[in-house]
């Protein structure tokens, strides 16, 4: 039996390689080399976060590691080659990105492109038979959502959002408290994600074609998500307001949203999120208690305590690494895909039913999303 790791990889996630054909592979291949290897991630994009974050969360990394660059700016190919020993057949620019389909080294495209982009590029990845991974937010509608979505099920690869908070200990305990209901049943979450914008005004995340919205597109997908797994629901409805305090900064796009959602179980959210504030936090309401955590979406160390005078406190580690490591273990072992496609999707609805608010004057959408994108463990 011959199967290259590509096309194995493929019946893997697609959950079509049969116990005889896993046993024959597991000969040939070895499954349990499978599952203890590393898959190869190629980066596309090589701005700020992927530098920052993403390179250096590989390197410590135990089930990925940095395969392949995909970048439009020449000069960046051989600093990263000569930083992360990246072989040059492992480099790809915007053109012949999709030869990627021929290079086995490769599982997995990271897509870290101004948010417009992320559409093309994932459904390029599905072509090429690679697991995708789509920087938050998803895309920059529920129409391009849904075709990086069937793109991805078409080709039979998974698909994940970079949202590394899923991740993250500090979040994961919030959510406990939740389920187990340590502090009683949820009555109110407020969360804020903003941070105070004075960069150069021509940058791609205050251009709409690009960034397809402001502060909503960019932080305010934190405060969505902060908001639904500290209510441990979706919301049934949302209404909105834009405030416009440096109109000649912000020319394009939204600088500073407030939100306040209902969720079935009768708790009420409340979130912000801005280009012109600095905040970064979620306070949880129970009926015998409350845990805040503050800071709450950066890249940590986080910090956090509850009403019983308790610090929420874990050892500092890198949340991309503990991302992307939780994507891997998913494509290998079918673990739980903690961002699936459907969570990135599910925020988007609500972004365009916040934005579809403002524009009604603050009028009350109701949501229809059910159990859509909840990661329930
Ligand atoms: P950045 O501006 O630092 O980098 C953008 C990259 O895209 C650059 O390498 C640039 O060369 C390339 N690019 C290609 N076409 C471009 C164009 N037309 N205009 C501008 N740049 C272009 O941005 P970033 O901070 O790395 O963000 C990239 C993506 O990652 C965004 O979707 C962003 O929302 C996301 N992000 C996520 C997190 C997180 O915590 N999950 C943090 C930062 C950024």
């Amino acid at each position: 039996m011959t199967m290259n790791r590509r096309t194995f990889n493929r019946k893997l996630a697609q959950g079509v390689v049969a116990t005889t054909l896993i046993g024959n592979m597991s000969l040939a291949y070895g499954l349990s080399d499978q599952k203890n290897k590393k898959l190869g991630i190629a980066l596309v994009g090589l701005g700020g976060y992927s530098r920052g974050q993403l390179a250096p969360g590989l390197e410590h990394a135990e089930h990925c590691y940095l395969a392949g660059i995909v970048t439009g700016t020449p000069s960046k190919e051989k600093v990263w080659m000569d930083r992360y020993g990246i072989p040059k057949a492992n480099v790809y620019n915007y053109e012949n990105f999709d030869d990627i389909a021929n290079n086995d080294s490769i599982d997995i495209v990271y897509v870290v492109l101004p948010n417009s982009m992320h559409a093309e590029f994932c459904i390029r990845a599905a072509k090429a038979g690679k697991h995708v991974i789509c920087e938050k937010p998803m895309a920059i509608s529920v129409a391009e959502c849904d075709a990086i979505i069937n793109a991805c099920e078409k080709a039979g690869v998974k698909l994940s959002v970079g949202y590394r908070m899923q991740s993250d200990p500090y979040t994961n305990e919030i959510k406990r408290y939740v389920k187990e209901k340590t502090f009683g049943d949820v009555k109110y979450v407020s969360s804020d994600a903003a941070y105070n914008s004075r960069g150069y005004p021509g940058q791609w995340r205050l251009n709409k074609k690009l960034a397809g919205g402001g502060a909503l597109l960019n932080m305010g997908v934190y405060a969505i998500q902060s908001n639904i797994y500290g209510a441990g629901q979706n919301p049934i409805s949302v209404a909105a307001q834009e405030f416009s305090t440096r109109p000649e900064y912000f020319k394009d796009t939204d600088e500073t949203i407030t939100a306040q959602m209902k969720f079935p179980n009768g708790a009420i959210g409340n979130m912000m999120t801005s280009h012109n504030v600095n905040a970064n936090r979620l306070f949880v309401s129970f009926t015998r208690g409350w845990a805040e955590l503050n800071p709450c979406h950066s890249y940590g160390p986080l910090a956090g305590r509850n009403s019983r005078g308790e610090a929420i406190k874990f050892p500092h580690r890198s949340q991309q690494m503990i991302q992307m490591d939780d994507f891997a273990k998913h494509i290998l072992t079918g673990s739980t895909n903690f961002a699936p496609g459907e969570m990135g999707k599910r925020d988007m609805i609500i972004a365009e039913a916040i934005y579809r608010s403002i524009k009604e004057g603050g009028k009350t959408i109701p949501l229809n999303l059910g159990e859509m994108g909840i990661v329930r463990v």
